[in-house]
């Protein structure tokens, strides 16, 4: 039986990493999603994959989504059944900030606002510079609203590729 559903979440999910069991990283995502839908958790919406240029000297392409789910767990047990997710998909955690990454699983929002201590910040510190973050948030979740700026996940996806 699962717990009460107290929580909702938009995760972003990411890869640029070909996985010897997954294929390439569209069906990395693919499996991911699957992943998360076997944790203590409701899925209640998933984007389009999409693929997009990796950023730094990464000659991969990225491929990413989002999810919207609803969980009984509080946000640092979600991080830790994400990073164990994470590692199960091989993901090693090597200090160069660019290094090729089979999976990346982030807490981009949650219901209850803003969440900070020395593990996880919510909202994620990066996600409204990042197209390939909103471009699949926006598009489950567009009316979702960031606790610090007020905007919404369709005017910050708007604001970032506006030329
Ligand atoms: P990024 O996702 O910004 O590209 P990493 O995945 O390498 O960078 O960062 C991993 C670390 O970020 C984790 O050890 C985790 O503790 C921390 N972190 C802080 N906030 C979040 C969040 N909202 N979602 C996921 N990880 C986070
Ligand atoms: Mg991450």
């Amino acid at each position: 039986m699962r717990g009460h559903l107290s929580h909702r979440y938009l995760i972003a999910l990411g890869s640029n990493r070909r996985h010897v069991r997954h294929g390439g990283a569209r069906r990395i995502i693919t499996a991911a999603l699957a992943a998360i839908g076997a944790l203590d958790a409701r899925v209640l919406a998933v984007s389009p994959t999409m693929t997009s240029r990796p950023l730094g000297p990464s000659q991969r392409d990225y491929a990413n989504a989002a999810a919207v789910i609803e969980t009984a767990l509080r946000p640092r047990e979600l991080l830790r059944e994400l990073q164990r997710i994470e590692l199960d998909f091989g993901r090693r955690r090597r200090g160069r900030r660019w290094s090729a990454r089979t999976l990346d699983l982030d807490i981009v929002l949650w219901d209850g606002g803003v969440f900070s201590d020395d593990a996880l910040a919510i909202p994620h510190p990066h996600f409204r510079e990042r197209d390939f973050v909103l471009g699949p948030a926006a598009a489950i979740a567009g009316r979702w609203r960031d606790p610090v700026t007020g905007l919404s996940l369709a005017h910050l996806h708007a604001r970032l590729t506006k030329p």
